[in-house]
């Protein structure tokens, strides 16, 4: 049993998903999300596009689970796709990568073509899997260029498979480049039958005082 299985959002959390329907989701486009919702389970529907959340973050917690259909026959980037768009421009990889001895980049785990895991965490197809982020936005100046990278650390199944990295700009496929502007969380449909459930974010503050108070 994995104890992050379930993970009960904190107070201040927000709900992306609501169990029930994706009103709260959209295509990349704004054109209202066409993903399946069945028994609190929201599945990926091939060729239904990718979808995003109606609400913008910059940085933040996000807990979610997913589960990899079994797919025996497929090899590499086939077996499982999708994937976790954090502002809708860094790809976590959502992969069957199960019991590869060594994943790379586009593997689970893998920030897309930028950082491997650092372990192979993937638990097998059809069962249930969790990604804690915690995700630290770019900082920029006034003319938008980044002045500190964005940092992530990712858990998977309750495993740090990311440690704090600077990413080094965008992943593939970004919904746009305009890093210095909040952006939505974004699921992939990379045409495999992949499932999420339990997903909630938790705003973080950008900073904190700078006042020394003793109390
Ligand atoms: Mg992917």
């Amino acid at each position: 049993m994995i104890s992050t299985l379930g993970a009960c959002p904190p107070e201040n959390a927000q709900l992306l998903f609501n169990n029930v329907d994706v009103s709260n989701w959209t295509k990349r486009g704004g054109e209202p999300a066409e993903w399946k919702v069945e028994d609190g389970v929201l599945h990926v529907v091939p060729g239904k596009k990718d979808i995003m959340t109606k609400s913008r973050f910059r940085d933040f917690f996000l807990h979610l689970e997913f589960r990899c259909p079994d797919m025996p026959e497929a090899t590499a980037q086939k077996k499982g796709n999708s994937g976790v768009f954090l502002q809708g421009r860094y790809e976590i990889q959502v992969l069957d990568s199960s019991g590869w001895a060594s994943p790379g980049k586009a593997d689970c785990g893998a920030v897309y073509n930028q950082f491997a895991p650092l372990e192979n965490a993937c638990a097998p197809a059809m069962q249930w899997q969790t990604y804690d982020i915690i995700f630290r936005a770019p900082r920029c100046n006034e003319s938008n260029a980044v002045v500190e990278a964005a940092r992530l650390t990712v858990l998977l199944n309750g495993i740090v498979i990311q440690n704090n990295v600077q990413l080094a700009g965008v992943t593939g496929a970004p919904l746009d480049e305009k890093v210095e502007e909040p952006g939505p969380i974004l699921l992939q449909d990379h045409s495999d039958l992949v499932c999420y459930r339990n997903i909630w974010i938790t705003p973080l503050a950008e900073k904190g005082s700078d006042t020394y108070e003793p109390h």
